[in-house]
């Protein structure tokens, strides 16, 4: 990855290889930076934080040395990247940025697939969940980016991401440049002329892809972490070094290569378009989707995600160092979308019991069949997946709707794999939460994530450490989504240079980025947030 981020950067960068370092002895941090930088590292749970910040010596290094909140929170229930994403720049909870889910039931639809993908402009005739048109028009409320192009128009809004949705949801409405790889190239919804960073950073790709991977080198502390745990055989998980065989293009993105060449290309964005360096602030979000393709594929605890982590804190190094040869006044803040819950297996090894895999016939299509037969309907009858939002199928009459309802909650009950199920009638009478979200019951969790508008007719909750993947395959044997902490911690960091180093121990959501940013610059935030600007160094936070 080192050798992608390198070469990308150092061909639009030629100018730069004598910058001076920076000085030793720093000055506090004064004025407003002229350049946010919103890094959201795809499943970076506060638990893996935790683990391996004293390991880190590069980027995340730097970083540490900011204002650190180890128990950030994305706070509510459904713990997955659109939702994750929506929140971080919104200053709100999906229930407020409509953001519920990666997908949702829309039964109004006229077509055969009734789920409806976040990102996606289910207008444009021919879009379905897996083949759409990339838009914004599912996010309800304006982004950082938005806000500073209504006040600044002349501030250019950017983001890069390894995953569309992340891309979209942390930039918004109003974007000057907007690219993700869709697994050929890098891909733009925005209609704009590309920049030319954007050609090389494809070629830069494709040099790499054309070539074999030998497996990377393990550092000792990964060895110790290497262990191989047999799933459904062949499927061995613990001891990869990502090798890949010449043009396998999953692998490139299931590897710490992926974050390399979308922090190469961010880079040279900022480069080319000259970010940081205009009278009024600038932003470029950039979504690192690596450490999630990882961790689905071979969950967090073996020696993929330690070469994974270990690789992106020296991704972020170069990254950085870019923006310092430039000489920017930059602002940095680093958090996630969602945490994540290893393997079972190797969470059972390490003394929790309770971690197994969910029973197949929890999922609602499933429980769905059953109650159909039971109560002599057709049709589909429930609709969803195995734990969260379900829907009840529209077509049925208001007597059946009921019937149906009642069967699913008494099914759900008597399972031991389950925790709770809610009908939406009890999600709505619950207040939004305003305390700290270490404190949120499970109910308050769900209604963060409640929107009556494309919300399911019932939620249901998993119990703690039961994975929804009932069945591991090749790329998906652990997963994130739930309402428990190890879904939802993450850290949020805030660095400029010059700061002095924070660890601050109070919980807070990521909605509290936003207003944060957005008194770092001055910007008045003139829409409803669910969030409160937090009183950090260099920020002063309006008063109320
Ligand atoms: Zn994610």
């Amino acid at each position: 990855m080192r050798k992608i981020l390198v070469s990308v950067i150092a061909s639009a960068l030629a100018s730069v290889a004598c910058a001076q370092p920076a000085a030793q002895a720093e000055a506090p941090p004064s004025g407003t930076p002229k350049l946010i930088v919103v890094i959201s590292v795809d499943q970076f749970s506060a638990d893996l934080f935790d683990e391996y910040r004293p390991h880190f010596t590069g980027g995340l290094a730097r970083l540490s040395n900011g204002t650190v909140f180890r128990n950030g929170y994305q706070a509510h229930a459904a713990t997955e990247t659109c939702p994750g994403h929506s929140t971080i720049l919104t200053g709100s909870h999906p229930a407020h940025t409509g953001i519920i889910g990666n997908t949702w039931v829309d039964q109004s639809l006229q077509r055969s697939d009734r789920t409806v993908y976040c990102a996606e402009d289910e207008r444009v005739p021919g879009s379905s969940t897996t083949a759409y048109t990339v838009s914004s028009m599912h996010l309800k409320r304006p982004t950082l980016g938005d806000y500073v192009k209504q006040r600044w128009p002349q501030s250019l809004n950017v983001a890069v991401a390894g995953k569309d949705r992340a891309a979209v949801m942390m930039s918004g409405h109003n974007v000057d440049q907007r690219w993700y790889w869709d697994g050929k190239k890098f891909a733009s919804d925005v209609n704009k002329v590309a920049p030319a960073t954007v050609g090389r950073a494809d070629q830069a790709i494709a040099t790499a892809l054309a070539v074999v991977r030998e497996p990377l080198e393990l550092p000792p502390f990964c060895q110790a972490k290497t262990k191989p745990y047999t799933l459904t055989p062949p499927l061995i998980v613990g001891a990869g070094r990502f090798a890949r065989a010449a043009g396998d293009a999953r692998a490139f993105r299931v590897s710490p290569e992926y974050d390399g060449a979308i922090l190469a290309l961010a880079a040279g964005l900022i480069q080319e378009m000259k970010l940081g360096t205009h009278s009024t602030p600038d932003v470029i979000s950039v979504g690192l989707s690596a450490t999630d393709y990882v961790g689905h594929g071979f969950g967090a605890g073996g020696a993929e995600m330690c070469l994974q982590l270990l690789s992106l804190d020296r991704s972020l190094d170069g990254f950085f160092r870019v923006l310092d040869s430039e000489r920017l006044d930059y602002a940095v803040v680093l958090t996630a979308d969602h945490g994540g819950m290893d393997i079972p297996e190797r969470l059972r090894a390490k003394g929790i019991a309770d971690a197994q895999r969910a029973n197949p016939n929890l999922a609602a299509t499933v429980v769905g069949k059953e109650i159909a037969a039971k109560l002599k309907l057709s049709g589909p009858v429930l609709l969803g997946d195995l734990g969260g939002d379900v829907w009840i199928d529209r077509s049925l009459r208001p007597a059946d709707r009921a019937r149906v309802e009642r069967e699913a909650i008494a099914f759900y009950k008597a399972q031991p794999q389950i925790e709770a199920v809610f009908t939406a009638r009890q999600i709505a009478r619950v207040a939004l939460p305003t305390a700290s979200p270490d404190k949120w019951s499970i109910e308050q969790r769900i209604r963060a994530s409640f929107d009556p508008s494309r919300s399911g007719d019932l939620y249901v909750v998993l119990r703690r450490y039961v994975s929804p993947i009932a069945e591991p395959g090749p790329g998906y044997v652990a997963t994130h989504g739930s309402v428990w902490d190890y879904d939802r911690r993450v850290p949020i960091i805030f660095w400029r240079r010059g700061m002095v180093r924070s660890d601050r121990p109070d919980h807070v959501s990521t909605v509290v980025i936003l207003p944060t940013l957005a008194a770092e610059i001055g910007l008045p935030i003139t829409q409803p947030i669910d969030g409160r600007c937090l009183s950090i160094e260099g920020v002063t936070c309006p008063s109320r």
